[in-house]
């Protein structure tokens, strides 16, 4: 265990207002490829940049496009929850942490056991009909043919924000609650440059500000500690009773 784990572990047990923010970092160690890593989508080479294809207008006029894109690499079903999902989700079972806000889409945070979970982008398993509003699951999706039809004929879309597409309000609303009334805030495997979720993270008023990222973000001068490396290996150090 590192020095800086240790006081980690110590201000998490100390605490019983701690509040995880986090991003696609951290489920690569699940398989899931974030954006702006070497290895993340924004490097690999595709037709459309990825956040031309993930936009509104692109979903509208390019629907068949999307889902071959969104199928092929957003839409991962066979993923599990990795050490840094199960860390938090022990946490808020002892007590110790009230909430995770995050801007990924892959419901892992549920399937560790998470519970109060807020998607500012919304989730992969939620789809809806755009014309009669009926729910379809991430499974039907996956396995549609092309794109995903209602039994209407109407187009299915996945309930996620698009570039373009505003945030919910609730779901906003909550996030800031639990963030301005945090004591502890982690900021984790995220690059911290979407807005305007990142801008969540200003209303923390509480006593130890931590980031945990593989490369420097725009907030690490401001943390009282930062952890440059793995979030699941460094979650993994830590134990609190
Ligand atoms: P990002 O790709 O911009 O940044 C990810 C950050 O995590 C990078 O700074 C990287 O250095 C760091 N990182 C990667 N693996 C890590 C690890 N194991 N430990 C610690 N740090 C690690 O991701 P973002 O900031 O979340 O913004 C991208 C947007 O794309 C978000 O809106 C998100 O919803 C979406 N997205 C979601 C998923 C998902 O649901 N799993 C996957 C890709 C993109």
């Amino acid at each position: 265990m590192t020095e800086k784990t240790e006081q980690l572990q110590q201000w998490i047990q100390k605490s019983s207002r701690v509040v995880f923010f986090g991003g696609a970092g951290v489920s690569t160690e699940s398989g899931i490829p974030d954006f702006r890593s070497v290895d993340g989508l924004y490097h690999q080479k595709y037709d459309y940049p990825p956040e031309t294809i993930l936009s509104h207008s692109f979903f509208q006029r390019n629907t068949e496009e999307f889902y071959r894109f969104y199928k092929d690499k957003m839409l991962a079903l066979d993923v599990q929850p990795n050490m840094a999902h199960r860390r938090l989700a022990e946490w808020e079972a002892s007590g110790h942490l009230k909430a995770v806000v995050t801007q990924n889409i892959d419901g892992l945070h549920q399937k560790a056991g998470s519970r109060e979970v807020l998607e500012l982008h919304g989730s992969v398993h939620r789809n809806y009909c755009t014309r009669c509003h009926k729910f379809y699951d991430a499974a039907y999706i996956k396995a549609a043919d092309g794109v995903p039809r209602c039994s209407c004929g109407g187009v299915i879309k996945p309930d996620v924000v698009l570039y373009e597409e505003g945030l919910d309000d609730t779901t906003i609303r909550r996030s800031i609650e639990h963030i301005s009334n945090a004591d502890v805030l982690i900021i984790g495997g995220t690059s911290l440059v979407v807005y305007p979720a990142a801008g969540l993270i200003d209303y923390f008023r509480g006593d130890h500000l931590v980031v945990i990222n593989k490369s420097v973000t725009s907030r690490d001068r401001f943390a009282d500690l930062v952890i440059d490396d793995s979030i699941g290996k460094a979650f993994g150090e830590i134990k609190v009773e």
